[in-house]
This record gives C-alpha cells, structure tokens and sequence, in this order.
C-alpha cells in the first residue's frame, strides 16, 4: 500500500462530514430478524415514517415469484436497498442485503461497499447457513463484524453455546458486550459488561420508541430486590465471563478478528440502542480503499467510486437502470463531471439518486461513504470505477462463484446472436455469469440465487425476443484457473476439456461436477490455482 500523493484536506467540515458516516449492511439467515431490525434502526433513527415500510416491500416480495411481482419489488426496493438516516449527529447509510428468493450476487456485491457489517442471529437457531455464506464474503475484506443475538423474549439456546458456535463456525472471537438475564417468558434484560449496568426488558411497542430502564451496578440491591431468582446466576455467569472471556478490544474489531456481542429483542426495541451505539462509536467511518495503483483515503479532495451494483427495469418504458455508486473520497456535487475510467468518458450528472428516507430524492451533495444511483441505458458495468481523471482501478469487487447452473437452451436455433448479446450483456450488469464451454454446446449460466434464472429468462424475452429453455445441468461449482506455466496450462487444458469453459470476460473456468471432482482435480495439480472468486476487469 503506498501512501496517497494527493492533497488531503485540513481537519473542516469537510473532513468532519466524512467522519461522521458510517455505512454498513446487515447479514442474517431469512427470519433471524433482519427486516425486524432494519425498521426499528430506522426507527430510532428518526425515520418514524418508515416503520411499516421496510415489512410492506417484503411481504410483497413474498406473495408470488412471477415477473410482475419481481419487477413491482425490484421498483419499490430500489428506495430501500439503500437507506439514510441521521443518528446521533451522525450520517449512517443502510445497505440491503437482498434474502430470500432475490437471494443473488449482488447481496454478496452489496459487502464489498460497505465497511462494516452486523449479523444477526435467531438465538433459538444459532448459526445458520446463509450467515456463513455472507460472513465468508466479509472475511474477504476483513469487515469489521457487530453481532446482535435477537428473540430472547423466546426460548433461546445457551448463550455460552451461541458463543461458541460463532466461534467454531465462522473462525472469529466473541467479545460479550451484554448478556442476558433469562429468556422466554422470564428474560429480564441484559447486563452491559463494560457500562455494569443491567437494562430492564419490557415488551416495546411497534413504532414508538421508549426510555429503557437502567439500574446501574450489578451489586446493587436495588437488582436483588428485582430479580431475586436470577441475580445469583447472573452473578456468577459475569465472574465467568470476566474471567474467561476475550475482552472487547477495538484494534482487533477493527481488523475483523473479533465481534462485540449484544443480546436482545429486535421486535420489542430491546437491545437496539446498543447496536447503534456501536456503530457509533466502534464501526469504522469510511475506510481506505485500495486500487490497482495505490490506496484512495477517504478524504482526498478529488472523487472517486465504484459501481457495486446495477439495477434494471425500474422503468420497462424507457429501459432504465441505475448504477449504484460507492463513493470513496471527494465531495460529489450534483452536476459534476466524473470520468468513468473502463471507457475513459466522462459523464455530467445531472440526476443522481440518493437514499434518504423512503424517497427517491437528488442528491446535492454527497461524501465518501454515500451512495448515488446513476441513471444510465447499460453503458455502466459492475466494477466500473469512476474519478475526476486519475486512473484508479478499484479492487475488490469480485464475481463469485456460482453454486446453482443451468443449461441454456434455444427455442429458436436462429436466434443464437441475440441470446449471445443478451446474455453478455446481462452477464455485465451482474444479473447471471455465463459460461461458455470450451468444446462448444450450449451456454452455462451461473447463480447463487434460484431466482436470478428466472430474470433472466424474463429479461432474454422482453428486452432481446429470445425465447430460451433451461435445462439441468451436472455442474457443482466453478473456479477461476490460473497458472504461472503456460504449458502445464495447455496439458491441464487438454486433459480436462470437457470441464473447462469461458466466462464472460474470456477467463478460464473449470466447473466441476462435484466436490469431490474439484477436491481431487485440486490434488492432482497441485501448481494450478483454483480461485472460488475472481476480480472484475
Ligand atoms: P428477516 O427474514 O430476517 O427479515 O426476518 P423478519 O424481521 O421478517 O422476522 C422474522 C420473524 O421473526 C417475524 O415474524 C418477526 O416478527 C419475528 N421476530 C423478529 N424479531 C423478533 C424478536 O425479537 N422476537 C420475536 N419473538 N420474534 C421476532
């Protein structure tokens, strides 16, 4: 990493505006309680207005998976796949992780824009398998990690085993920053560990927010005369943990090793202070961020930002799509121009969106850590980067790979030009990876959602006239190949032929059958690399 050769601005409202944000997604398995959370965050964050909202997009995301519902989805979350809103003098931008069937890339895409993340989990579940998909994705960037165990107004598991599994599961530390007082029909509350005060459960209402009661002092009398039952265990439960426990320690946060661990009731309010104090205090404001060249620091004067997400459809009249733009340092103005760096075009923005609120509104102006959505008609890819000229490649910004392949199929043999522009096309917006396969036959599409296929085919038909079947096919996973020596590439290449394919930007991939195929092949070549992400160009 070499050090910025660009101005930096003194410590002025400049500098102040960009340490004030904090922009952050939140990773959970469908029903720990993410939507739950996300509306009382927004909630207390001011945004009373909202509270409903959030549930009302994802009950109608439910109701059916037939195009119309998934475009009348996609039209109402382009508002709420990002949202703003102030808390305590900060800025704090909530970037939405799409679960459930629009489950996709981009909710993996959405992690690498933001710097940090909180993850939520069912304490009566644990961990479950979503989380460790989108907590591996965080660990590719070392994002700093807030955890919130939710629903101990319910039967929970152990507390010290939800620990645990955190631990031994997803390979990072816990550091308890609050411990329940029971659970189910008795949890009393939480013991804060570094404030020793206990905070006093009592069921919240939907859409106010309340005071929460503290007793401060976990040997206060106060406490026993409460709580005579639990104050014993509690006692001795804090003894342990003081002494057993790892500590909270910000530097190691900070570098994604260890995770401040919070307990509560996401639906009754309980807890949720907490988290947002965290944020506040220990999540990093935006980070520094590496490209080809060198490290872009947030509050350089000069703009910059990548595009971690493109959106189509919102409008089938006019073909629109918005790009959706991490800004990374500078002061962005409305109407200013930006060269966007793969094209080496620039282009005024006259129309950006941003997030505040439900609305889609303009952005006047917007700081590292913001978001802005670009209107454009395809011309902006995933991964694009954007300056006021400098050539700054942002990294990072990976395809992954796909767990779910279809055999894509021609109703219409003459129609293969059009399924071949329709399919590079969608495969630079995000929507699906395609794979061409080295002895030729049809293409192979990949995903991480189910329902990115069914996109597809809607978008093959309404926007390109191609009419195509999808069919199963014997492919498991699929890794990017790499390798220093050309000729063991070429012998590999022979070898495995029938295995091996193009994607998109022309990189070799082997999709393998199984995991037992791939672990084998892995074996047998041991100098060839195979990677399981890889980076836009
Ligand atoms: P998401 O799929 O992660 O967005 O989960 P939701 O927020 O939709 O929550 C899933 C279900 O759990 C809903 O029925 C919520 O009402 C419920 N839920 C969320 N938080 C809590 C909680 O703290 N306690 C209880 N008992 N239920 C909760």
């Amino acid at each position: 990493m070499s050090l910025s050769p660009v101005a930096a601005a003194p410590a002025n409202a400049f500098t102040d505006a960009i340490r004030r944000r904090r922009t952050f997604a939140i990773i959970s398995h469908p029903d720990a309680g993410k939507t739950t959370l996300t509306e009382k965050l927004l909630l207390f964050g001011g945004a009373i207005q909202l509270a409903g909202t959030v549930k009302a997009r994802k009950s109608s995301r439910h109701a059916t998976s037939d195009w119309m519902a998934i475009e009348k989805s996609r039209g109402i979350s382009v508002a709420s796949s990002v949202m703003q809103f102030e808390y305590d003098e900060h800025v704090i931008n909530l970037l939405d992780t799409p679960g459930h069937q629009d489950f996709s890339e981009d909710t993996y895409r959405v992690l690498t824009a933001v710097d940090s993340a909180l993850m939520v989990i069912d304490g009566g579940n644990g961990v479950e398998a979503q989380t460790i998909k989108l907590l591996e994705v965080c660990r590719l960037r070392d994002t700093p990690i807030i955890t919130f165990m939710n629903k101990f107004d319910r039967e929970s598991r152990d507390p010290t085993e939800l620990l645990d599994e955190v631990e031994s599961v997803l390979g990072i530390r816990c550091a308890p920053v609050t411990w329940p007082i029971g659970m189910g029909k008795r949890f009393r509350g939480v013991y804060h560990l570094l404030r020793d005060e206990v905070l006093v459960f009592a069921a919240g209402e939907e859409t106010r927010e309340q005071a929460v009661e503290r007793i401060a002092g976990i040997n206060n009398p106060e406490l026993d005369r409460r709580f005579s039952e639990e104050m014993p265990e509690l006692r001795e439960q804090v003894e342990l943990l003081r002494a057993a426990s790892h500590p909270f320690s910000l530097e190691e946060f900070l570098q994604g090793q260890q995770t401040p661990v919070f307990f509560g009731s996401a639906i009754n309010n309980f807890g949720v202070r907490e988290l947002l104090g965290a944020l506040i205090d220990w999540a990093p404001s935006p980070r520094p961020r590496p490209t080809t060249g060198r490290t872009v620091m947030p509050e350089e004067e000069a703009f910059s930002g990548f595009v971690f997400k493109i959106q189509a459809n919102m409008d089938p009249q006019h073909r629109d799509r918005v790009a959706f733009l991490r800004i990374c340092s500078g002061h962005f103005k409305r109407g200013m121009k930006i060269r966007q760096l793969r094209l080496g075009r620039d282009i005024q923005v006259h129309n950006p969106i941003t997030f505040l609120a439900q609305e889609r509104e303009l952005v006047e102006e917007a700081f590292a850590g913001d978001i802005i959505g670009l209107h454009n008609h395809g011309s902006i890819q995933i991964g694009d980067s954007f300056s006021q000229g400098e050539a700054l490649q942002f990294t990072g910004i990976p395809y992954f790979a796909p767990e779910l392949f279809r055999r894509v199929r021609l109703r219409n043999p003459l129609k293969a030009k059009q399924l071949q522009k329709g399919l590079q096309q969608l495969a630079e917006e995000g929507a699906t990876q395609v794979f061409k396969p080295l002895h030729g036959g049809d293409m192979i599409l990949g995903a991480v959602g189910v329902l990115q296929f069914d996109v597809v085919a809607e978008r093959l038909k309404t926007e390109y006239a191609v009419d195509a079947i999808f069919e199963a096919v014997t492919v498991q996973t699929a890794r990017w190949i790499q390798c220093a020596d050309p000729k063991m590439l070429a012998e590999f290449t022979r070898k495995h032929e029938e295995q091996l394919a193009e994607d998109a930007g022309n990189r070799l991939a082997y999709l393998a059958p199984s995991r037992v195929n791939l672990d084998l092949t892995m074996e047998r070549w041991p100098k060839i690399v195979f990677h399981a992400t890889r980076e836009h160009a």
